[in-house]
């Protein structure tokens, strides 16, 4: 594979000095490092730029590359592809370099975090995720101490700040790197835990634990047309933030019971309504219960074969957040009779007579087909 110039691998022209040469390698090593960049071709990448950084910082290697390109560099005295001086000492460039990125845990801790969110179950009749419900609920969460209002310390002593690290809650170390000069590394104080402060009088109700597990009773308005699986976002009413962070949320999720007869779609109720051969037959007004609980009367006109359906709009679900309702869907089901009186079965005979053995909607050459003919 041809080498590519140095000094286009680093982005810099020809007269750079060693410090735009520098900032150029910082640049594109924190790019390029395997730990950073997982693309595949980041690990080519980064000893590339490493290379092109150790020639052109050192002057004579630097002159020699100058004069006679990679050539120069070959045979005694030259680079060799053994990067193993580069790299001993890059744990320490790599800690400056990524010091500054700000993901240490370290000083997170010492910034205000948000309380977490949390998850509450309630399950639900039919009627009341369809119509909406006042719930209370208990929900167990970490408060704030009202003993020492949150500090951890028993009133009236005072949190104080850790003499070791000075409240910065991190000692610092300083090095000196060949390549970049002075390095600073940060480890936890071990005084404090990291927090910077310290309780010399722990806080005897929270044991200076600054939250306390409190269950509380909450009123949660449900709201007409939730469904299995909604969820409830009540902001504010998680736990309580740490050194003054805001509260998480608590979200209620919502599990719905089934109802005996009527089956939700979304808005949409299905209901499956058995209606008897008379009453497919003829036509006839029949009764359909609703879930509001009222029974409304539907039209069922004469020769309604089983599995028709008939739509009563506005009879379904309150659609959640907006006005208006789904639909009710209903399902006709033809009922055969089974346990007929001994009039009734005689008027079946009589009706069986006028009907012969013909069969209406049956096809013309039924059997025909089936048997050949
Ligand atoms: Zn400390
Ligand atoms: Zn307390």
């Amino acid at each position: 594979m041809e080498k590519r110039d140095y000094y286009e691998v680093l982005g810099i022209p020809r007269d750079s000095d060693k410090n735009s040469l520098k900032k150029a390698f910082r640049k594109l090593a924190q790019q390029y490092h395997p730990d950073v960049n997982k693309t595949p071709e980041a690990d080519v990448k980064f000893k590339e730029i490493n290379e092109a950084y150790q020639v052109l910082n050192d002057d004579q290697k630097r002159a020699a590359y100058d004069r006679f390109g990679h050539a120069g560099l070959q045979g005694a005295g030259g680079f060799s592809n053994d990067f193993s001086g580069g790299f001993s000492d890059l744990g320490s460039i790599f800690e400056e370099l990524f010091s500054g990125m700000g993901t240490g845990g370290n000083r997170s801790r010492r910034q205000p975090r948000r309380g977490a969110d949390l998850r509450v179950d309630i399950k639900l009749t039919f009627e009341e995720a369809v119509f909406g419900v006042d719930k209370e609920l208990e929900v167990p969460r970490l408060e704030n101490c009202d003993h020492c209002s949150g500090t951890g310390a028993e009133p009236p002593t005072t949190v104080v700040t850790c003499s070791t690290c000075n409240g910065a809650g991190e000692i610092q170390r300083r090095q000196q790197s060949p390549l970049f000069g002075t390095v600073i590394t940060a480890t936890p104080c071990t005084t404090c835990g990291g927090t910077g402060e310290v309780i010399p009088s722990p806080c005897t109700k929270c044991r200076g634990q600054k939250r306390l597990q409190v269950k509380r009773t909450l009123n949660v308005k449900i709201p007409a047309g939730v469904d299995e699986g909604t969820r409830i976002r009540l902001v504010g009413e998680g736990e309580a933030g740490q050194l003054g962070g805001p509260p998480g949320n608590l979200y209620v999720v919502v599990t719905v019971q089934s109802h005996q007869v009527f089956v939700r779609d979304q808005f949409d109720i299905h209901l499956e309504l058995p209606v008897n051969v008379a009453q497919a037959t003829l036509g006839a007004t029949v009764k359909v219960p609703t879930i509001n609980g009222e029974i409304e009367l539907l039209e069922i006109p004469a020769g309604t074969q089983t599995g028709r359906t008939f739509r009563k709009r506005g009879q379904g679900i309150p659609h959640l957040q907006r006005s208006g309702r789904g639909d009710m869907i209903i399902t006709v089901r033809v009922v055969v009779p089974t346990n007929l009186n001994p009039e009734q079965k005689e008027l079946f005979r009589e009706l069986a007579k006028t009907f012969g053995d013909e069969t209406p909607g049956q096809q013309k050459g039924f059997f025909d087909r089936i048997f050949g003919g």
